[in-house]
């Protein structure tokens, strides 16, 4: 009933400490395990669940443990790689969520970028340049950032479609499924995919069969 209970390394347990998380929410307790064991989730869960947590505490510990940081530093290349996407439907969520992973991935190797519309474009690339390995977008900037060559999905282990009903509501399906068919089809247990929405109707069922696999259903 504690984060140590869950073993996510102890610089992560730190990490947690340190946000004065003391006991996982239930979207925690139960999420957690489910990613940490490599299996897709399709989580229902509200604003305020702690639903962030959820999901950023698994794949920073995946990637710690398997050490795929930047796994190709590649030199004097401007694409940036980054090996977990979250995908969330506005700028003020994203801000939300970034702050949180960073928190989570402090002093580590782990590198934390968002991107998102409405802002300007030269200080989001400048910060995918030092390096990504979880980059944090609104679906547009994203597709922007990777039609001009900017970001590759090639490398993604790790995929988050955050308040995907929201998405949905806000017109970005066309944009989501462009994004989910630049990674390809990942040999079996290649990659992993999150889909946390706080209301589950038959389009997020859809997308839920199309894009997961396999998948364990929570709600909490
Ligand atoms: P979220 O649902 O992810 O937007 O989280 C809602 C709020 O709860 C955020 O301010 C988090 O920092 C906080 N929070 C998340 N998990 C915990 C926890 N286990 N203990 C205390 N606060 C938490």
């Amino acid at each position: 009933n504690t984060f140590a209970d869950i073993d996510l390394g102890e610089g992560l347990n730190e990490n947690i400490k340190r946000c004065k998380y003391v006991k996982p929410t239930p979207i925690q307790r139960h999420a957690i395990p489910i990613v940490v064991a490599g299996r897709d989730l399709m989580a229902c869960a509200q604003t305020g669940s702690g639903k962030t947590a959820a999901f950023c505490l698994p794949v920073i510990s995946g990637i710690l443990n398997s050490r795929l940081a930047r796994p190709m530093p590649q030199h004097g290349s401007r694409t940036a790689c980054p090996v977990a996407l979250i995908l969330s439907p506005t700028r003020e969520l994203s801000i939300q969520i970034y702050d949180e992973a960073k928190k989570f991935a402090y002093q580590t190797v782990i590198k934390v970028v968002v991107s998102y519309g409405g802002a300007p474009m030269c200080q989001q690339l400048r910060n995918l340049e030092r390096g990504v390995d979880i980059l944090v977008a609104t679906p547009g900037r994203l597709i922007d950032m990777i039609e001009r060559g900017r970001i590759s999905l090639n490398m993604i282990k790790y995929l988050t479609l955050d308040e995907a009903d929201r998405m949905l509501d806000m017109g970005f399906e066309p944009q989501i499924r462009k994004i989910v068919d630049q990674m390809g089809m990942p040999p079996p247990g290649a990659r992993q995919t999150m889909l946390f929405s706080a209301t589950f109707p038959c389009e997020i069922q859809k997308l839920a069969s199309e894009f997961l696999s396999n998948y364990i259903f929570l709600s909490v």
